[in-house]
């Protein structure tokens, strides 16, 4: 489903609105939106995370 990632953290929230992590460079910046499939948390962008082993549903 759709939510919103700060480009700066990667975090993310179910509504659009800005960052609040203190030492984030983008700080009070808007989030961008993002419709990645569940299960990364890479949204959208490569991991060479090799240590999660596999495809297990969060949750
Ligand atoms: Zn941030
Ligand atoms: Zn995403």
């Amino acid at each position: 489903m759709e939510h919103y990632v700060c480009e700066g953290c990667q975090g993310a929230s179910d509504t659009a609105g800005v960052c609040t992590t203190p030492a984030c460079e983008n700080q009070g910046k808007d989030l961008g939106a993002c419709n990645c499939e569940g299960g990364t948390a890479s949204h959208g962008k490569e991991s060479t995370d090799s240590s999660a082993g596999g495809d297990t549903p969060a949750m």
